[in-house]
């Protein structure tokens, strides 16, 4: 075991492209992961979508142009590794049509008013929308966010594992780690095979992390979301994915409708009012396909970590030598996670700060 050993309890993007960071910088990694349950990882929805004019107000997100820049190095290097593009990614941009005058109002002015960068966003009005795409609703116009893309998460991981495997002789094991403690200067991660030990673990096992360490005093919420697969609306090649209330993800044959946000939850069954409203979502905004509600071809559902500020918590926890985290990437695990995998192995390795807005310190009192 030397410094540069770190067990790695999480294997979604989180863990997953923090790893990547690491073994760039010479660090071995062994990391878990329990994807033989495709619930237990958020990372597991089948179709996402990056999209930097996100949710209702579609604002830039923190760091946008840094982290798009972090997501296509990534990327890149997955297509250097000779991963086919359509094998888990789109550039096919993201439509956002207003579904009413309130939308209209955020959409435009985020066009107008947000610090976008040439070719990212464009506003088009109804008449331009109706030519364009007549399938959607146009009555209200919509954000075209040319920079959108719509990946297949779990195709996108199996290649980083891939990757980080044959290229950097990372240790990838489907096995649940049931308990981590520390004992003199190491932690312990214990499975049911074995006990693997070292004195650096990150911790990036979204909803799982809370059964292993408590983590009460970060302030963070559990959202249960649920997704279903339906034929594509539209068959046109290329067609952008579309995000209005809840999205419409289409990359290749596959069509996925998201999310649900649900507060309270006993367990990750998908429901019929969890499929009613995603239905509902593709009927509002696709109006004029002549289809009707879809047939639902397959369900999911997976837990978001989501913080009180949205931002995710990053850092070594205090009072825990060597116990770093990664949670709280809430719906925007693909925008941040490349990004805040760079910032946190630069953090593991040489205790650089971390910026205040992602540090898991900006949620702890400060001291004096
Ligand atoms: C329905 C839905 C739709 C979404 N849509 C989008 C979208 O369009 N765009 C977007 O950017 N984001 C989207 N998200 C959010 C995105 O999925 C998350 O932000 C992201 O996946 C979080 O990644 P993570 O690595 O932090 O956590 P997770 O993906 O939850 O990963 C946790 C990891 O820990 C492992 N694990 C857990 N417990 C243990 C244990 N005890 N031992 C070993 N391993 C363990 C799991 O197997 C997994 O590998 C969506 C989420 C949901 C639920």
């Amino acid at each position: 075991m030397t410094d540069k050993d770190i067990l790695i309890i999480g294997a979604g993007l989180a863990g997953s492209f923090t790893a990547l960071a690491l073994c760039e910088r010479g660090f071995k990694c062994r990391m878990f992961h329990t994807h033989s349950d495709h619930k237990s990882s958020a990372s597991m929805v089948p179709l996402a979508l990056y999209n930097p004019a996100a949710a209702m107000r579609a604002r830039k997100g923190w760091q946008a142009e840094t982290c798009a820049s972090h997501l296509e190095k990534a990327v890149r290097k997955l297509l250097e590794y000779g991963t086919p593009k359509h094998a888990f990614y789109a550039d096919n941009g993201v439509l956002r049509p207003a579904l009413d005058e309130k939308m209209k109002r955020f959409f435009y002015d985020s066009t107008q008013n947000e610090d976008w960068p040439e070719n990212w966003v464009s506003w088009m009005e109804a008449d331009e929308l109706e030519k364009r795409f007549p399938e959607v609703e146009h009555s209200f116009g919509a954000i075209y966010v040319s920079a959108g893309k719509t990946f297949d998460t779990p195709a996108l991981l199996k290649q980083l594992h891939g990757l980080l495997e044959k290229e950097y002789n990372c240790i990838i094991q489907d096995e649940k780690v049931h308990s981590l403690k520390r004992s003199d200067e190491q932690w312990n991660a214990t499975t049911n095979k074995s006990t693997y030990s070292s004195n650096k673990v990150l911790l990036a096992a979204g909803s799982g992390s809370f059964e292993l360490i408590d983590l009460s005093n970060q302030k963070h919420h559990q959202v249960k979301g649920q997704a279903i697969e339906i034929e594509k609306p539209v068959t046109k090649d290329n067609y952008p994915s579309v995000s209005s209330k809840g999205y419409i993800a289409m990359l290749n044959n596959k069509a996925v409708i998201g999310s649900t946000y649900e507060h309270h939850f006993d367990n990750l069954d998908s429901t019929e009012k969890g499929i009613e409203i995603l239905k509902n979502k593709l009927t509002r905004t696709f109006t004029n396909t002549g289809n009707g509600a879809p047939e639902v071809k397959s369900s999911w559902a997976g837990i978001r970590i989501t913080t009180p500020d949205r931002m995710p918590l990053l850092g070594e926890l205090p009072g825990e030598d060597g116990l770093y985290l990664s949670i709280g990437f809430g719906s925007k695990g693909l925008m941040y996670s490349p990004y805040c995998g760079e910032l946190l192995a630069a953090h593991i390795q040489d205790g650089r700060d971390l910026p205040f807005e992602v540090s898991l310190k900006r949620q702890l009192p400060p001291s004096d």
